[in-house]
């Protein structure tokens, strides 16, 4: 056994527009050794999304429901609506030795740090305000003040990214890809994570004296 018995559990935050989805896509098809949870929310579901591979969309009642009985790992309300992560798949697939990702925003990224210290954030920025600014004008989907208010949001959610372990630059996305494998795979090497693993070459050292 030369890898940790347990996976790893990666946050992945960014502001709107940046462009975080289609990064994690190609990472995930490139890693599939590491999989995505899959949140909670209250929010309606937009064209195009399905129940249960998106999102579970769920009631506000049905989401207070499963916070009373601690099933979220963490949770947050954004854009007034309940976002969360289901407790049970995380802990499994992380029991079984699977990597895990959670693609959350900031206050919920910040719950999971002090609930799992070892858990390894990494943020994701645009090349610059302009161009993030420029990304979500060019979307055409949103009004002059959505976009107001997405813009005044990233400020606040790029001010907290000093607090995470990493930062990825989304310029060009198959370099930001890249960086993400790099970012992931340096990270899961940490020595901590490989506690069991040294203490069974230790044992087997002291076999042989
Ligand atoms: P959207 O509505 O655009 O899908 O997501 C809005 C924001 O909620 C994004 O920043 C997304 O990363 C975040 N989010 C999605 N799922 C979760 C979750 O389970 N917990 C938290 N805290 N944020 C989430």
């Amino acid at each position: 056994m030369n890898s940790p018995s347990k996976g790893v559990l990666f946050v992945f935050s960014g502001p709107s527009g940046v462009g975080k989805d289609t990064v994690l896509e190609l990472f995930l098809r490139e890693n599939p050794s590491t999989v995505k949870s899959i949140s909670a929310t209250t929010r309606p579901m937009r064209e195009g999304e399905v129940d249960g591979r998106d999102y579970f969309f769920l009631t506000e009642g049905r989401f207070e429901q499963m916070i009373a009985a601690g099933q979220m790992l963490e949770y947050a309300r954004y854009g007034g609506s309940y976002y969360g992560t289901p407790r049970a798949f995380v802990e499994e697939e992380l029991k079984a030795g699977r990597n895990v990702i959670l693609k959350i925003e900031v206050q919920g990224a910040f719950q999971v740090r002090r609930l799992m210290p070892e858990a390894v954030l990494i943020f994701v920025m645009p090349p610059s305000f302009a161009e993030l600014r420029r990304r979500l004008t060019g979307r055409g989907t949103d009004s002059q003040e959505s976009i107001r208010r997405r813009l005044k949001t990233a400020v606040e959610e790029i001010a907290c990214a000093k607090d995470y372990d990493y930062i990825i630059v989304n310029d060009d996305l198959e370099d930001a890809c890249r960086q993400l494998s790099a970012v992931t795979e340096a990270a899961a090497h940490q020595a901590k994570f490989y506690e069991n693993f040294m203490k069974e070459v230790h044992e087997e050292c002291l076999d042989l004296q």
